[in-house]
C-alpha cells in the first residue's frame, strides 16, 4: 500500500513538472526545409532544417517503412534541429508525419511530403554551344499580372518612376513572350533570380535572397515557376537557374536567429569583400586578402554564408536540387562564384551532378585573363593543386574585347586583332567550347550605349558572337537597340522592355511596334540565330582564324559536311573587296557559297 502510494505521488510529481517545463519552454515549429522530397535519388539522405521554439531540445520520431533517421544534430541554438534520415527506395509515396518527444511526451508534428522520382526527371540535354542564351531579368522584362505588384507579405512596393525600385514584372510576362523568343531563335532562358527577396529597398535584382524555397509572390508562386518551365519545355527550349550560394539577403529569417555563429562570417564591423579574386590563386597572397575576399560580405544587405558550415552546405545542395526535381530545371548558373568556399562548391557541384550527371552548370567568375578564368574550369591543371568541378565559365575578357574592338582600328593589339589575340590563348583551357560568350550582361555597360546606337557595329557583335566558339548568351532589349549607361546606375541597364507592361505606347516585342532601325536589327539577329540552331558546324565545328588586315577579321569554322567563312569589316564603307587568295586552305575544295544574311 505504502508502496502504491509513493509510486503514484511520484507519478503526479513527473506530470506535473512536464507541464510547467512545457509550458514555460514553448514548443512549436514554424519550419521544415524541404517539406518535400524524392524517393529513388542517387543520394538517399536528406538532410531536414527543421526550424521553431524549443525544437531542438526534443526527440524527434519518425515511424515510415523505408526511412531511418541516421542522425539528428542540435546546435548552440535550441530553435534548431537537423535530421538526417535515410530514404530507402522501397519506400512508399505521401504525406508522412514527424512526431517531437520531449520527456516521452509528444509535444509537436511536422508535416513532410514525398514523391516518387518521375522517371523523366533526368535532364535530357542540358544547354551547350548549340544553344543561344537569353538573359533577362523579370522585374524589367514584362508585367504579365498588374494584381501582383505588391503584395501584403512583401515589404517593397512597386515605383516604375524609381530605377532602382520594383516595376512589376513577373513570370506570367515571361510566359506571355515565350513566342516572342521562339520566333526570335533564341532556345534557352537565363532568368535572374526569381526566389523571394523580402529587402526593404532594391529588391528587383533579386539577388538578396530571403527565403530559399519559395519563389517572390510578386513574381508568382512555385507553381508559376514549375509552369514557365513546361511552357519552355512545349517549345524545345531550356530554362537556366540563377543559384545565389555565397550570401543571402539581411532579411532571411535565419539572420534574426542563426543556428550558430558559424552559420555566416562575421567580423567586429561590417567588413566588405575586396572584390580581388586574383588572392584564391596568387601565389603570393597574404591569408588577410585572401580571407576578406572570401568572407567579406558583398554589401551591408547580403550576409556571407559559409559554405565550410556542414549543415549549411547540405541545405543549399539540397536545395537546388529540389528545384531541380520540382521544376525540371535544365541549367544552372551560379552567382559570385569564386566568392564561395572553392573546396565547398566542389561538393556542391558533385552532389548535384550525382543525381543529374548531364547537366551543365556555368559559374560567374568576373576576372579580367583566361589564365583566371581556365583556373575556375573543370579539368584545369592549376599549380596549387586546386582542381575545380565547374563544368562551365564565363569569357569576361571577350567582352572587354567587344566593349573597345569595334571603336578602335586594328593595330598590335587594338581592333578586331583583340579577338584574333584573344582566341589565340584557348589552349589554356580544358573545354574552350563550353565558355559562356557575351558582350553585355545585367552588370555592365549595354553594348549599343558603348557604341553610340551605331547599328552596323552591333551587327558586327552579334554575328561574331553567334558564330564564334562557346555558348552565346545575349541580353534582353538589344535586339531592338535598347540602351543604358552604367554610369547612370544599374537601373539605366535594366530598363523595362517597352510594351512589355499594358499601358505602354508602343509594343516592342511586336513589329508594328518596332521601328524601322529596329526591325533592322531584330531581322537581322533573327536570322542568323535561326540559322545556327541547325547548324552543328557552329556548335562544335573546329575553328581557323586569320590574322586581321585592314580591319578584317576572317574565321572559318567547319566540320566534315560544312565550311562556314565568317567575315567582320570593321571599317566605315560597308563594301570592301577581299582578296581570297589568303583562305585558300579553307577554301580550295569549293566553287559556291552562299551568305546566309542575304
Ligand atoms: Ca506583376
Amino acid at each position: 500500500m505504502t508502496q502504491l502510494k509513493k509510486l503514484i505521488i511520484s507519478f503526479f510529481f513527473i506530470a506535473f513538472t512536464n507541464i510547467i517545463f512545457s509550458e514555460t519552454l514553448k514548443i512549436s515549429i514554424n519550419r521544415i526545409e524541404p517539406s518535400s522530397w524524392w524517393i529513388g535519388m542517387n543520394n538517399k539522405e536528406l538532410q531536414l532544417l527543421i526550424y521553431g521554439k524549443n525544437i531542438g531540445i526534443t526527440e524527434p520520431s519518425i515511424n515510415i517503412p523505408g526511412i531511418k533517421i541516421t542522425n539528428i544534430c542540435r546546435t548552440k541554438n535550441s530553435n534548431y534541429l537537423f535530421l538526417y534520415l535515410y530514404i530507402s527506395d522501397d519506400t512508399k509515396a505521401g504525406n508522412y508525419e514527424i512526431s517531437f518527444f520531449l520527456n516521452k511526451k509528444n509535444v509537436a508534428k511536422a508535416n513532410f511530403q514525398l514523391f516518387q522520382r518521375k522517371q523523366d526527371s533526368q535532364i535530357k540535354k542540358s544547354f551547350t554551344s548549340s544553344d543561344v542564351i537569353y538573359l533577362l531579368m523579370p522585374d524589367r522584362f514584362s508585367n504579365g499580372n498588374p494584381l501582383n505588384d505588391a503584395t501584403s507579405e512583401t515589404f517593397e512596393k512597386p515605383n516604375r518612376s524609381n530605377p532602382n525600385g520594383r516595376h512589376g514584372g513577373d513570370i506570367e510576362g515571361i510566359i506571355d513572350h515565350l513566342d516572342y523568343l521562339k520566333e526570335l531563335g533564341i532556345t534557352t532562358i537565363w532568368s535572374t533570380p526569381l526566389l523571394e527577396d523580402n529587402m526593404n529597398e532594391y529588391s528587383y535584382h533579386t539577388y538578396a535572397i530571403t527565403d530559399y524555397y519559395k519563389i517572390d509572390p510578386r513574381y508568382g508562386k512555385n507553381e508559376d515557376y514549375k509552369r514557365l518551365a513546361d511552357e519552355l519545355h512545349k517549345r524545345n527550349m531550356k530554362l537556366i537557374f540563377d543559384l545565389v550560394t555565397n550570401h543571402c539577403g539581411y532579411n532571411h529569417w535565419w539572420i534574426k536567429d542563426l543556428p550558430d555563429s558559424t552559420w555566416i562570417h562575421q567580423f567586429d564591423k561590417f567588413t566588405r569583400t575586396n572584390y580581388q579574386v586574383s588572392t584564391l590563386y596568387d601565389p603570393y597572397a597574404s591569408d588577410y586578402d585572401k580571407n576578406i575576399c572570401s568572407n567579406g560580405w558583398f554589401d551591408n544587405s547580403m550576409p556571407d554564408l559559409n559554405q565550410n558550415n556542414s549543415h549549411l552546405l547540405k541545405y543549399l545542395t539540397q536545395n537546388i536540387i529540389w528545384w531541380i526535381e520540382y521544376a525540371g530545371i535544365d541549367g544552372i548558373r551560379i552567382d559570385t562564384y569564386p566568392y564561395n568556399d572553392k573546396i565547398a562548391m566542389n561538393e556542391l557541384l558533385k552532389s548535384i551532378i550525382k543525381e543529374y550527371p548531364t547537366i551543365n552548370i556555368v559559374g560567374e567568375c568576373w576576372v579580367s585573363t583566361p589564365q583566371e578564368i581556365s583556373y575556375w574550369q573543370k579539368g584545369a591543371i592549376n599549380k596549387d593543386g586546386y582542381s575545380s568541378e565547374l563544368p562551365a565559365v564565363m569569357d569576361f575578357p571577350l567582352m572587354y574585347i567587344f566593349h573597345s574592338a569595334f571603336n578602335e582600328d586594328d593595330s598590335w593589339n587594338s581592333g578586331l586583332r583583340r579577338f584574333y589575340n584573344h582566341f589565340t590563348l584557348d589552349f589554356i583551357y580544358p573545354n574552350p567550347n563550353n565558355i559562356l560568350i557575351f558582350f553585355e550582361n545585367h552588370d555592365t555597360p549595354r553594348f549599343n550605349e558603348l557604341v553610340n546606337g551605331d547599328i552596323r557595329k552591333t551587327k558586327m557583335a552579334y554575328s561574331l558572337l553567334l558564330t564564334i566558339r562557346g555558348i552565346p548568351q545575349i541580353y534582353y532589349g538589344t535586339e531592338i537597340l535598347m540602351r543604358g549607361d552604367k554610369n547612370k546606375g544599374d537601373g539605366d541597364i535594366r530598363r523595362d522592355f517597352p510594351g512589355g507592361w499594358p499601358n505602354d505606347n508602343r509594343n516592342a516585342f511586336s513589329e508594328e511596334g518596332r521601328t524601322k532601325e529596329e526591325n533592322e536589327l531584330f531581322n537581322y539577329v533573327k536570322k542568323i540565330l535561326n540559322w545556327r540552331i541547325n547548324n552543328e558546324v557552329i556548335h562544335t565545328g573546329k575553328t581557323v582564324q586569320y590574322l586581321p588586315e585592314n580591319n578584317i577579321y576572317v574565321f572559318f569554322r567547319c566540320n566534315d559536311n560544312k565550311t562556314v567563312m565568317v567575315i567582320t569589316n570593321n571599317h566605315n564603307t560597308e563594301k570592301r573587296k577581299v582578296d581570297l587568295s589568303r583562305y585558300c586552305q579553307m577554301i580550295k575544295n569549293f566553287s559556291i557559297g552562299y551568305d546566309i544574311i542575304t
